[in-house]
This record gives C-alpha cells, structure tokens and sequence, in this order.
C-alpha cells in the first residue's frame, strides 16, 4: 500500500509540473516523504519503494528511528526546533528546513562547529502571518538571510513555507505563487556562500498547487502512509 501510494504521489508530482505555466515545467521536485508517527516499518516500506528523502518534525522521534533504521537516507527536519535540540539537530539531519531565529541560526552555527559539519538550513517563511505556524515574517526575512549567510558552518540553501489549512485549498495559491517571487528574489542577493537552490512547500493538502507554482522540494505525509495515530 505505501509503496503504491508512494508512486501515485510520484505520478500527481509529475503531472503537475506539466501544468506549471510560469516556472520551467522540467525544474525537478525532489519528494520529502514524511514519516513523524510512523514506525520504522513503513519507513523501510518507502525507502525500498524509492523514497531516498525523508522527514521528521520532533528530533526525540528522528533519533530513535536513526539508530535502528537499516536504510542509506537523507534526513530532513522539518519541524520547529528549540535551541537547546541543536546539537542533536546537526548530528542527524541534512536539510534543517526551519531556522526561524537569529537565536536558532547562531546555535546551530556553534554546534555544527563543534562536530566540524557544514550545516545545510532553509530559513522558514511564516507568510501568512499565523499566531500558531513558526518562521519568520517576510518583512525580517532579509537580515536572518544575511546573518545565516555570514555564519560559517551554516549554508543556507532556500526558504521553506507551510501554507494555512484553508477548506478551499485553491487559497493557497496566491501564497505558493508570493513565496516563489520572494525565492526568485532571494536568488538574486549576492551572498558570500549561500546557495539558493530549494523551495520547500506544499504537503498532503496543497503539494500539487505547490509544485504548479514553483515548489522544489515538497513534504508529504499522509497521502503516503495513510492517517497518522496520536
Ligand atoms: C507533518 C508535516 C508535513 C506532512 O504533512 P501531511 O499533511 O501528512 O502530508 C509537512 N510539513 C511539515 C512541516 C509537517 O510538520
């Protein structure tokens, strides 16, 4: 079932990219599978299946799945992160989608120095403004930009967004399109070692409108391993 469920996201992913009518139809999208509550089962059911990208959002779950998964795979944490995680954050992850603080950037920055890692970070984009998502206003974003660029075990790599659970997903369109100008901007900045290369929105509700508007990397969950169990 996930296995199959996997390729029909493959397929939706594909099929929306020949939509896309202002981004290059052919720029891949690179498919984060999202396994928080899933046990390692069904990550090693993904992974034999294809997936090679997953994701986690609590690094006290991701840690316990690290040690016993059997699997070659790139790690992403896609979750909010307190400081004090840090040091567990560099020592597992690839990607860290959401830096949202000069506070985080600054601890990941020493503890990725400590352990001698160059650590990959998107900076997270609260676009919509809402009280219960994290990441940082557009307004702010220019100067974490700046600073995340100027530490020197963080590369930053692009920005990530999680869109409102709008009832009408359609909504979401005009935000996913916004956060594709500011990353098309973004790319413009003359960094010193900053490579803009990702755009990571869209989940189970929205990816495909993510991806026909410019997404490259989308995270996605249930559409994959079904509902989660709390
Ligand atoms: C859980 C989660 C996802 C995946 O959500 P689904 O709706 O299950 O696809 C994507 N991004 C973030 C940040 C998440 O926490």
């Amino acid at each position: 079932m996930i296995a199959e469920n996997l390729h029909q996201v493959e397929q939706h992913i594909k099929e929306a990219m020949a939509r896309r009518t202002r981004v290059p139809k052919d720029a891949p999208v690179k498919l984060v599978a999202v396994t928080k509550n899933h046990d390692v089962e069904a990550m090693r059911e993904a992974i034999d299946a294809g997936a090679t990208d997953i994701g986690e959002n609590r690094i006290q779950e991701a840690k316990s799945k690290f040690d016993i998964l059997d699997r070659d795979v790139t790690w992403h944490l896609i979750g909010h992160l307190q400081t004090n995680k840090a040091k567990q954050a560099v020592k597992y992850f690839s990607l860290i989608h959401s830096v949202d603080s000069e506070h985080l950037a600054r601890a990941l920055d020493k503890e990725a120095g400590k352990i001698g890692k160059c650590q990959d970070v998107l900076v997270q984009v609260n676009l919509a403004k809402e009280d219960s998502k994290s990441g940082i206003y557009k307004e702010d974003l220019r100067p974490l930009l700046d600073l995340v660029d100027a530490l020197p075990n963080l590369r930053l790599r692009g920005l990530m967004c999680i869109a409102p659970n709008y009832a009408d997903v359609e909504a979401c369109r005009p935000l996913f399109h916004e956060m594709y100008e500011i990353f098309q901007q973004v790319k413009e900045i003359p960094f010193k070692t900053a490579n803009i290369s990702y755009l990571s929105m869209g989940m189970t509700h929205d990816y495909q409108i993510a991806v026909e508007e410019g997404a490259n990397i989308v995270r996605v969950g249930t559409a994959i391993f079904g509902p989660r169990q709390y």
